[in-house]
């Protein structure tokens, strides 16, 4: 039997965009906050620029955060050996926002789950969206939820007036309408962790011939180590190999302090595989009552450390113009959808550009593919 769920607007996907949009607009209107996790499992992404607390200091939850010592610990800054092997330090001691975080991302992120669920909004998880279908005022969309203790997948039906994907990089509501995406780039990252007794709490990147590297402390004495390349230019096997992906770091200039002798007989460190880390945008990222939002709408290459930030600001940008216009004047909806694109395409247009200068800058390896690349691309296709 279908369950029906109904709502004003319901927000697919709860991952940082998602949870800052239902913190925000159910202050204004009746939420449902959909994801197809029961909680977030690792994820890899863990520095959260200080501007960030401007966002988490609005919706009353920077005080609280900053309790929960065992999220997050300063983000002192990143020594980078890009385009030159002088390593440039980039600090934020003179931010006026703070120093930023090193989070323990799963962490963080489970966190908002649950200061979405105190301040008494409704949530569906583990919940998977299946299909969605336009109606007058609104979408119905169909959902499946599965626990462990059913053995049958349960229909849960949600009728909305509105629809925010936040899906991160499936962009899984725009794809069942038949949108693309635009796809600068096949880059994923190859990721570890592993216990980390050192002090030092800079992060750090380091280019190579086949992409960069990049590391950086989190809380309670652990450390990030990924590996960004193109995915046809990973070595064969690498991603399954803990010994390898360690010989080939090693082999690096600066990462070779990094890893202890024997880390990886220790059981100490783990490799967690590949995930996407491309530049990607949703060729539309608004329409009939329904927007896009964070990776959903446009995803940024982890260079930038922004993912995130741009996640929450997105959240808080299409707030403002739900709120400002509301849910029900067809003609306010339609100028919701121009604004957000407009929003949106501007952060595209500046991310090509500053993504194209950091390239530009690292010049050693002229016979490289994964730098010829980027040398090469014209963002006017990407536009
Ligand atoms: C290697 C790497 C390093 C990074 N480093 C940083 C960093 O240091 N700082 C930074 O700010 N950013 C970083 N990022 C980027 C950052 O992780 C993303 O920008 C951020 O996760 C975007 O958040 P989101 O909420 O939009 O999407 P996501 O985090 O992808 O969340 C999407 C949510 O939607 C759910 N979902 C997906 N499909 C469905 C469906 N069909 N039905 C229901 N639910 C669904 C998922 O379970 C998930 O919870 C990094 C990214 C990578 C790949």
């Amino acid at each position: 039997m279908t369950q029906v769920k109904h709502c004003q607007i319901a927000i697919i996907g709860a991952g940082v965009a998602g949870c800052i949009a239902a913190l925000a607009l159910s202050r204004h209107f009746q939420v449902l906050l959909i994801d197809k996790q029961a909680a977030c499992p690792d994820k890899v992404g863990e520095c959260l620029p200080p501007a960030a607390a401007r966002i988490l200091r609005s919706l009353d939850l920077l005080h609280a955060f900053e309790q929960r010592q065992d999220l997050h610990m300063p983000n002192y800054g990143i020594r980078s050996h890009w385009g030159s092997e002088h390593g440039l330090i980039n600090d934020t001691l003179s931010n006026p926002d703070g120093t930023g975080w090193q989070l323990n991302r799963a962490g963080f992120e489970n966190w908002l789950r649950e200061q979405v669920t105190a301040r008494g909004i409704e949530t569906l998880w583990p919940a998977k969206l299946q299909d969605a279908q336009p109606g007058s005022d609104g979408w119905l969309l169909h959902l499946t939820t599965q626990t462990q203790v059913q053995a049958r997948a349960q229909s849960i039906a949600v009728p909305c007036h509105f629809v925010i994907d936040a899906t991160g990089r499936h962009s899984a509501f725009a794809t069942k309408l038949g949108l693309k995406r635009k796809v600068l780039d096949k880059q994923i990252a190859l990721w570890a962790s592993l216990d980390c007794a050192s002090e030092n709490q800079l992060a750090c990147i380091n280019t190579s011939p086949q992409g960069w590297w990049y590391s950086a402390k989190l809380p309670a004495k652990r450390r990030v180590l990924a590996l960004q390349t193109d995915s046809d230019l990973l070595e064969k096997g690498l991603q399954h190999d803990l010994s390898q992906f360690c010989h080939l770091a090693r082999s690096q200039a600066g990462l070779k302090a990094l890893l202890p002798k024997g880390i990886e007989q220790s059981g100490n460190m783990q490799l967690h595989g590949v995930v996407s880390a491309n530049s990607t945008c949703l060729t539309q990222t608004a329409g009939h009552r329904w927007a896009a939002l964070g990776d959903a709408a446009c995803s940024f290459d982890p260079l930038s450390s922004q993912g995130m930030f741009n996640a929450m600001a997105t959240a808080m940008q299409l707030t403002n113009s739900l709120t400002g216009h509301g849910l029900t004047d067809p003609s306010a909806t339609i100028e919701i959808a121009r604004l957000h694109q407009t929003q949106i395409g501007a952060i595209w247009q500046h991310y090509l550009s500053h993504r194209a200068h950091y390239y530009g800058q690292e010049q050693r390896w002229p016979d490289a593919l994964y730098w010829q690349r980027r040398h090469t691309q014209k963002n006017a296709e990407f536009s």
